[in-house]
């Protein structure tokens, strides 16, 4: 059982299909492990639309919806709950702004990309960002209850606990 502090939260995490497709998963999670988030929660989910619809619930009516839901599915992504200090606010800081080109070269998003949105909709391609992360702290909760049953979200202590919270 891991100690219990106010700040200590959960989040969700998603790697989209060109990260898979890339081979850049275990770089991914390797930056979320060496920051000390421990990973709660991960699978690989091919994404139905229901699913998507329920993620993406705010932005299902928006012109852009269509084209997302194709890039969500065009293979796996690999889900993940990661637990740390603000977790929400700090994993969206590591993951940077959605667009890449936006996106500060030291985040994921500016790392591994570097598209823009611009450019995508000006080629007719698809708005190839990476990664997916919970916004605030209610939206984590309901992407976990949509993405994971209870009992695959795991409690356990790791070695470097009691170092990097
Ligand atoms: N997106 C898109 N076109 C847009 C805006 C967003 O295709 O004009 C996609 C992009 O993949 C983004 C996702 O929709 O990551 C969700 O958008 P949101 O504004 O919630 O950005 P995020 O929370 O992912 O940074
Ligand atoms: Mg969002």
């Amino acid at each position: 059982m891991s100690e219990e502090f106010e700040h200590v939260e959960k989040t969700f995490v998603a790697l989209k299909p060109d990260t898979v497709k890339r081979g850049l998963i275990g770089e991914i999670v390797s930056r979320f492990e060496n920051a000390g988030f421990k990973i709660c929660g991960m699978k690989m989910v091919w994404a139905t639309d229901d699913l998507l619809e329920e993620h993406y619930e705010e932005h299902v009516e928006k012109d852009f919806y269509e084209r997302l839901a194709e890039y969500m599915k065009k293979g796996p992504v690999v889900a993940m709950v990661l637990e740390g200090v603000n977790a929400v606010e700090n994993i969206r800081k590591i993951v940077g702004e959605t667009d890449p080109t936006e996106a500060d070269p030291a985040t994921i998003r500016g790392t591994y990309g570097h598209i823009s949105f611009a450019h995508a909709d000006g080629s007719g391609r698809l708005h190839k960002n990476l990664i997916h992360a919970s916004a605030e702290p209610e939206e984590a909760e309901k992407e976990i209850s949509i993405w994971f049953e209870d009992d695959e979200i795991h409690d356990f202590e790791t070695a470097q606990e009691e170092w990097v919270r």
